[in-house]
């Protein structure tokens, strides 16, 4: 049992406070992890917004790197010392999605208001996404951790715990996209950028990155784009479509915009896939036509944090980084204490951040 500092999310809307919980032990399976870096993902926002619902008082975060500090009985392969990247992604192991080898997908709930987190007078504190990290340390199941190699930094680390699995894990896993193949990504944020990097490691002809603003547009290219087009113009899919020659073999939806989705279908060639990664808030929907999808063998598929195996995913991952052939230092574009989470997240609101990290002291 110990206490440690966390952002508390009391009322949905309202800034997080700052505030001592406890955290028990690890349990059987379980870890506990110190934290270097934790990222601000757009989903924590839409959480702590109540787009999605959810029990209250609850720690949000969920892209996060650091040091393993305690372990539960039954863990296997980890350490005290060891560094690791946490995330959001605990799988049962034996339900048919863990066992096809599916783990985004698993089955089995885990139920928050019964995890490792109370609050000080020992009052229930929902650890949101099996996680909990806008805090000091959390306790999470073995499943959701992967150990990295000691020289990575942590900032960067805590990156590819959701925004970089998800949206490198987007082309090369659930669009598969291969060498010569030509790819749309909408929206060049966190997550699109990081889809766009993964096109250009998957060896994509064309990459088309399609936004709202122009700057974004630049950014991208940095990050492996070979075109731009604004969303904001009246037949974006037009421009693209004249970039790539022909339709996309694969578009990337990294946005939770309506206007995107509906879109989105416009930009394939005959056979292509739209990948639906960006969430839009519950009861939103978009319309499509199934006419034209049918009869060009088109598809519409979701994929869930890149549809990763984060144990053969990451370090290949970590890797690339080392090698300078994924970019992590450049996705970050702002450094905060856990005292300044609200102002990160106001930052991140703006739409203009890449990933801003709340970094703690050793
Ligand atoms: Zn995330
Ligand atoms: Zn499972």
């Amino acid at each position: 049992m110990s206490t440690v500092k966390a952002a508390v999310c009391h009322a949905f809307g309202e800034p997080l406070v700052v505030e001592d919980i406890t955290l028990r032990a690890p349990q059987m399976g379980e870890i506990e992890v110190t934290l270097k870096a934790v990222a601000v993902c757009h989903s924590d926002i839409s959480f702590a917004e109540g787009a999605w619902g959810s029990s209250l008082p609850a720690v949000y975060g969920h892209e996060a790197a650091g040091h393993v500090t305690s372990v539960g009985d039954g863990v296997v392969g980890l350490a005290e010392g060891d560094p690791v990247v946490v995330t959001l992604i605990r799988a049962c192991g034996s339900c048919p999605s863990c066992a096809e080898g599916k783990p985004t997908i698993c089955g089995t709930p885990y139920d928050g208001d019964k995890g490792p987190l109370t609050t000080a007078d020992g009052g229930t504190l929902h650890q949101a996404m099996a996680c909990g990290a806008f805090a000091e340390k959390v306790v999470v199941d073995q499943s959701q951790v992967v150990k990295i190699s000691d020289d990575i930094p942590m900032e960067a680390a805590s990156l590819i715990a959701c925004g970089v699995i998800t949206g490198v894990g987007a082309v090369v896993n659930a669009a598969q996209i291969r060498a010569g193949q030509d790819v749309v990504v909408i929206g060049a944020g966190g997550v699109g950028l990081n889809a766009i990097q993964g096109a250009r490691i998957a060896g994509a002809r064309r990459i088309v990155a399609v936004d709202m603003g122009e700057e974004k547009l630049e950014i991208a290219k940095e990050f492996g784009a070979t075109d731009g087009v604004l969303a904001t113009d009246k037949k974006p899919f037009v421009q693209a479509i004249r970039a790539m020659g022909r339709g996309a073999d694969a578009v990337i939806v990294t946005v939770g915009a309506i206007p995107a989705y509906d879109q989105a279908p416009r930009y394939l060639a005959p056979g292509g896939k739209v990948i639906m990664v960006g969430m839009p808030h519950s009861g939103e929907k978009s319309s499509y036509e199934p006419v034209i999808l049918a009869a060009i063998g088109q598809g519409m598929q979701g994929s869930k944090m890149g549809d990763v195996v984060i144990k053969r995913d990451i370090p290949w991952m970590v890797d690339l980084y080392q090698q300078g052939r994924l970019k992590l230092d450049e996705l970050i574009s702002g450094r905060w204490t856990l005292d300044q989470i609200n102002e990160a997240i106001a930052d991140t609101k703006t739409g203009s951040a890449k990933r801003n990290v709340i970094v703690f002291d050793d």
